[in-house]
């Protein structure tokens, strides 16, 4: 076993979804966005990936969207080093284009307290979008502390700290083609 696979076997504990199940549901995601959209007859959709989390997912994602789309980025800091959210957001890259009349879909990789996509919704909404609608891939509900309900969502978790396809702790594991939960004594 090389190092990296020892190092994961060490301090990633359960597989929540493996890359099979992650590929089937976010194909129906897709599905269910290009259902909801493509009636609309739109000229472009401009989704909007959360940096750094939603890439992996994002570029999964769009690939299967039949539907005239740009992408662009935003960068938002919530969490420093550790494994819960600081209540406060700063927006560290915006986005590189104007949203005003356009129809937007924000990408995020996990909604927790749901404070992140809050303040952003509300920053983007003050651009006056034709459309603005949330996809995450994770959701931990039990821990929302806002009103805030995705449009779309791939899977509810529970209050465990996971990482890989995207999502990361300090940095590292977002490489790890699965979703799995970080063992506490990892970060503890
Ligand atoms: P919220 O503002 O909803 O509490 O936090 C959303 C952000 O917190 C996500 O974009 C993600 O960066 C981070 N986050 C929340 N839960 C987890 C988790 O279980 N694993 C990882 N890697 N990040 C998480």
């Amino acid at each position: 076993m090389n190092p990296w696979a020892k190092h994961l076997e060490e301090n990633i504990g359960e597989v929540l979804f493996d890359e099979a199940t992650i590929a089937k549901r976010v194909q129906e995601m897709a599905q269910q966005i290009n259902a909801d959209y493509q009636p609309l007859n739109i000229e472009e959709l401009v989704v909007i990936g959360v940096l750094r989390g939603s890439v992996v997912f994002m570029s999964d994602l769009i690939r299967q969207l039949q539907l005239p789309l740009t992408i662009d980025f935003i960068a938002i800091s919530s969490y420093a080093k550790g494994t819960r959210t600081s209540g406060t957001v700063r927006i560290l890259k915006d986005i590189s284009e104007s949203i005003t009349d356009k129809h937007v879909l924000i990408i995020e990789d996990i909604v927790d307290t749901g404070l992140t996509l809050q303040c952003l919704t509300d920053l983007l909404q003050a651009r006056r979008p034709k459309s603005l609608r949330l996809c995450t891939l994770l959701d931990k509900p039990s821990r929302r502390m806002v009103d805030l309900t995705p449009d779309y969502r791939g899977f509810e978790i529970p209050d465990d700290f996971v990482v890989g396809y995207g999502l990361d702790y300090a940095g590292h594991y977002r490489q790890v083609p699965y979703i799995g939960v970080l063992k506490p004594e990892a970060y503890q």
